[in-house]
């Protein structure tokens, strides 16, 4: 589970300080899948890099899994990290001149697994994003959609219990996009909490709940089932007038 209370960031430099959060609540139960959106500027990734322990916080309280993560050492919030959380980003962000192979195995290398537990996870990870067949190939030779899914298999090959995407699709057309989503919506079925930033609202809805951030707060939150009443709701009135 992951529980902010009334979390708030400021950035300072020598002239501005800008509060990216103020008072920022927000429960994520274990299995969830959220999507937030909400303008430029808002605190989104504000939110997902503290989220993600890249990022510390000025106040409130912040628990992971139970486990008060708000004042951790630099060590601790890295191990914490890699133990529990896999980040994708919108730049797939992957070493041109490696194989998928070795990008995925870069992360697992840094964490000091063997050699066999490091094939094990790679293979199973790159099965999982249906590029198995591809593990020899160059980002280069892959489309846009592909290459996301290898940065997606290289945080799966955490095993995290905690997957935060930002703007996973912002670099993908809308066929890519929603084929990105199908495989988002599938490892969450398979048990790992998503968080999401995304501008897409259609993407947004095919998660399991929507927070809408706005000036550095939650301002709105919405079941996705309560998307899909109001939207009957909002064609009940639409076809009332006719
Ligand atoms: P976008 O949708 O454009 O990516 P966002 O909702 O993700 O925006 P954030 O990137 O979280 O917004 O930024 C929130 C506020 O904090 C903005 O005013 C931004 O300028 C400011 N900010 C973010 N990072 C820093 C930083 N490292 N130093 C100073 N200000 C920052």
């Amino acid at each position: 589970m992951l529980k902010m209370n009334n979390v708030t960031k400021v950035f300072r430099t020598d002239l501005v300080e800008t509060h990216a959060l103020r008072d920022f609540n927000l429960h994520v139960q274990e299995g969830d899948f959220v999507a937030v959106t909400g303008p430029s500027g808002s605190g989104k990734t504000t939110f997902l890099n503290i989220a993600g322990l890249l990022e510390t916080f000025n106040g409130g309280q912040y628990h992971l899994d139970g486990l008060d993560v708000s004042n951790l050492s630099d060590k601790e919030r890295s191990r914490i990290r890699n133990e529990k959380i896999g980040f994708i980003f919108q730049g797939f962000n992957l070493i041109p001149d490696l194989n998928l192979f070795d990008n995925v195995d870069v992360p697992l290398r840094y964490r000091g697994f063997r050699s066999a537990e490091r094939k094990r996870r790679i293979e199973q990870s790159l099965e999982m994003v249906g590029l198995a067949s591809r593990m020899k190939h160059l980002p280069s030779q892959l489309s846009g959609g592909q290459q996301q899914r290898v940065a997606i298999a290289r945080a799966l090959a955490g095993e995290p219990r905690f997957l935060l995407a930002d703007e996973p699709t912002g670099n993908l057309d809308s066929k890519m996009a929603h084929s990105v989503m199908d495989l988002l919506k599938d490892i969450n079925a398979r048990g790992t909490t998503i968080v999401m930033v995304t501008h897409d609202p259609l993407l947004a809805k095919q998660a399991r709940r929507n927070i809408f951030v706005r000036d550095g707060k939650v301002s709105e939150l919405h079941e996705v089932s309560a998307f899909a009443e109001d939207e009957t709701a909002a064609s009940k009135v639409a076809n009332s007038k006719q």
